[in-house]
């Protein structure tokens, strides 16, 4: 019941169990072709999305080092452990990032986002996360898009547990580069990440100067547009993807969001109606972040839930350790799952 891994429905599990394919085929050239088409309507986008193997960091790495120069000043709003990841990237890339700090658990003010860009014209892009998945917050994308937009600036997202969890329309938006992973709304084990660059982004990508090699995504497109991937697909992830992405988008990826809202609602009015705190400002859909009441030690109970109840729940990071629990909604689970979950944390906290 954590955010990511989550549950993989059977049907993808038996998908990820046939015989291993050869991935400069035909028959996987269709696959390919398929999945592409199919994560485009996923993001919501005109432009083409990609694949890589790799982790979700992979995706974030993929993004600044497609679209900056080295010396290239990027923003970067940290709220949480993966908003300091992109810092630690850029640093790694000799990007120089402008932080802003917002305490875990908040999300950072439009009137803060337009400071930043307005002190910093010079800054080539600015990073954060939709969701925050360290403390569940969920950033003001759509109303943070407009104000970058306007500027000369990149918008790239890291949207790991929001791509597929809850709509954030790419065009729509005005986001430049969106980067998603396999392990979370996706349904799969973790080793895929997912990303799409708007118009804006690729003209950046002309004139970046950053090394890259197995991570050019100019050469990625190439090889997709011969349906092919630049290296050798990671075919049996390709495949279960493709059924993945049928049981996202039908009847429609409308529906599928409807059925993590529920979710979320359903624990989040759960939780509440017995007493338990929500944590943070803005709590994402992806998943319910609980605050462990003073006094008690939440890494304990975590352990606890695991070892006598057999359910898996995450804990806090960093400076949140032992103080929440989090609980996912996206992957194969039901209401039951969920009310399973919150008796054994009430029994437990009792
Ligand atoms: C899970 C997650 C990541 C990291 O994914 P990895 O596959 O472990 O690299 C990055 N950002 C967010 C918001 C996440 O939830």
């Amino acid at each position: 019941m954590t955010p990511g891994p989550v549950p993989v429905p059977p049907n993808i599990l038996k998908v990820l169990s046939e015989p291993v394919v050869h991935h400069r085929t035909e028959s996987f050239s269709k696959t390919i072709n398929s999945v592409l088409l199919q994560l485009t309507q996923v993001f919501q986008t005109k432009n083409p999305s990609l694949t890589l193997n790799g982790w979700g960091t992979t995706g974030m790495e993929a993004a600044l080092v497609n679209t900056l120069s080295p010396g290239d000043e990027l923003l970067v709003i940290e709220a949480g452990k993966f908003g300091e990841r992109w810092t630690e990237i850029a640093n790694a890339y000799h990007i120089k990032p402008i932080v802003l700090k917002i305490p875990w658990g908040k999300i950072p003010s439009l009137d803060q986002v337009e400071e930043l860009i307005k002190k910093n014209p010079k800054a080539k892009a600015l990073a954060c996360q939709a969701c925050e998945t360290s403390t569940g917050v969920s950033f003001p994308i759509q109303k943070m898009g407009e104000l970058i937009a306007k500027t000369d600036m990149l918008f790239i997202v890291d949207a790991i547990t929001a791509l597929g969890a809850y709509p954030m329309p790419m065009d729509d938006w005005q986001l430049d580069v969106v980067i998603g992973g396999s392990q979370k709304a996706f349904m799969l084990p973790a080793g895929l990440s997912f990303i799409s660059l708007s118009q804006k982004a690729w003209q950046h990508n002309k004139s970046s100067k950053l090394p890259k090699y197995t991570l050019d995504l100019a050469a990625e497109l190439e090889a997709n547009n011969k349906q092919q991937t630049q290296f050798s697909s990671s075919t049996s992830m390709l495949l279960a993807l493709d059924e993945v992405l049928k049981l996202m988008l039908n009847p429609s990826l409308n529906d599928f969001f409807k059925t993590t809202q529920k979710r979320s609602d359903y624990f989040k009015k759960k939780c509440i109606e017995s007493g338990l705190k929500i944590f943070g400002e803005s709590p994402s859909t992806s998943l319910t972040v609980i605050e462990v009441p003073a006094g008690i030690d939440g890494e304990k109970i975590q352990k606890s839930i695991l070892q006598n109840h057999n359910i898996l729940v995450a804990g806090g990071q960093d400076q949140l350790k032992g103080k929440i629990l989090r609980v996912g909604h996206m992957g194969h689970m039901t209401l039951d799952d969920l009310d399973e979950t919150l008796t054994a944390i009430k029994k437990t906290l009792a």
